[in-house]
């Protein structure tokens, strides 16, 4: 692989399970060499099988996949050796010892002797496992299963290190220090992290670039922060009382919209969503109107924007809500600041 050729390529990934679910659907990427990658999406949305092509475990109908410089269809013994996969679910041998499993790792890449005993070593220091070695793997805390791990998918010094819903399951410690963690490796020896998670906050926070990901291709992709600085303005979220019909969710919207700073307007249920220059400023404008058209209002928050609304703007509906399998609250940065209570005097209808 050249030093500036893309670590992971993908193109046109079609993939249909039998049954007829269609997971990918044009499914594209690519990830520059040394750096570390969000695929983010809910469940469902295809980042799973995606990685299982991507590490020749599964083959697509159709498109390409080069992964550190290989064809994943026509080579897929050579991408197998040049990558290291951390899967949901994981693959270390609970009765053995953390140090046992790691040399074991180790010798089916054919490493041996004094080498093999230095990197497990190493990788035992690396993930704070040294106290750990030599005891049973079922015997780990959940922080320590996964970190052990992620040393397992580094023995044998891959180029792409697949990280799948690393943290998924672990308790909001265990996760903040595999998060530091991840990030430390990131900046080793030119490792190339292609991270699947359907945490928001876990791929602001550690990718350099994300992939949002719906229904089997990609919505949107940038760095967090130029996907979050193309929604320009506040989210303004209104939790209505009572779900309006269609005729009158659409005159709400088109009244709100009339207003100069005010755009956006999106009615999901009782869940009411606009974009405003100035969030604060806009709600008294946006409690009037509702007010106006005989609607009461139940809650009232201004956020600065994040992931869930770019998402939104892309694939047209909440992360959470395409999420069913996201426990609540997690993942989804809390409002910036809450403004405006409830409309007191409502409006009956
Ligand atoms: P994610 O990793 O984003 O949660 P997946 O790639 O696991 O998504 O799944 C994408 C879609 O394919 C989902 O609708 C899922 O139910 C379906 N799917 C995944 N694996 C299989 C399988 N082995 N057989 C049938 N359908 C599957």
């Amino acid at each position: 692989m050249t030093a500036d050729a893309p670590a992971v390529q993908a193109h046109d990934l079609i993939k249909t399970y039998p049954g007829g679910v269609r997971a990918l659907d044009g499914m594209a990427l690519t990830v520059a060499p040394g750096t570390v990658f969000g695929l983010l999406g809910p469940n469902g949305a295809g980042k799973s099988t995606t990685v299982k092509i991507l590490t020749t475990l599964a083959r697509p109908d159709s498109g390409t996949a080069l992964v550190a410089g290989h064809d994943a269809l026509r080579h897929p013994d050579r991408v197998r050796r040049s990558i290291g996969v951390v899967a949901q679910r994981s693959g270390a041998d609970p009765v053995a010892t953390g140090r046992e499993n790691l040399l074991l790792q180790g010798r089916l890449y054919g490493l041996r002797g004094a080498g093999l005993a230095r990197r497990a070593d190493d990788l035992l220091a690396r993930f704070d496992l040294v106290d750990a070695a030599a005891r049973q793997v079922k015997t780990y805390s959940g922080g320590m299963q996964r970190r052990l791990d992620v040393a397992l998918g580094l023995v044998h010094r891959p180029e792409v290190l697949f990280l799948d819903e690393p943290t998924t399951g672990l308790d909001p410690e265990a996760r903040t220090a595999m998060w530091d963690e991840i990030g430390r490796l990131a900046g080793d020896e030119g490792l190339t992290i292609l991270l699947t998670t359907h945490y928001l906050e876990e791929a602001d926070r550690l990718a350099e670039r994300i992939a949002i990901v719906d229904r089997g291709r990609v919505v949107a992709e940038g760095t967090p922060d130029a996907l979050k600085g193309e929604l320009h303005g506040d989210a303004v979220q209104v939790e209505l009382r009572d779900a309006p019909d269609a005729v009158d969710g659409h005159l709400i919207a088109t009244a709100l919209g009339e207003f100069g700073g005010v755009r956006d307007v999106t009615l999901d249920g009782r869940r009411l969503s606009a974009r405003a220059e100035d969030g604060p400023a806009a709600v008294p404008h946006v409690l009037a109107t509702l007010e106006q058209q005989g609607v009461t209002v139940a809650s009232v928050t201004v956020a600065r924007p994040s992931l869930d609304d770019v998402y939104l703007r892309y694939a047209g509906r909440r992360f959470a809500d395409a999420d069913s399998g996201t426990a609540p609250g997690a993942g989804v940065p809390a409002p910036a600041q809450a403004a405006a209570p409830a409309n007191p005097s409502g409006g009956a209808r």
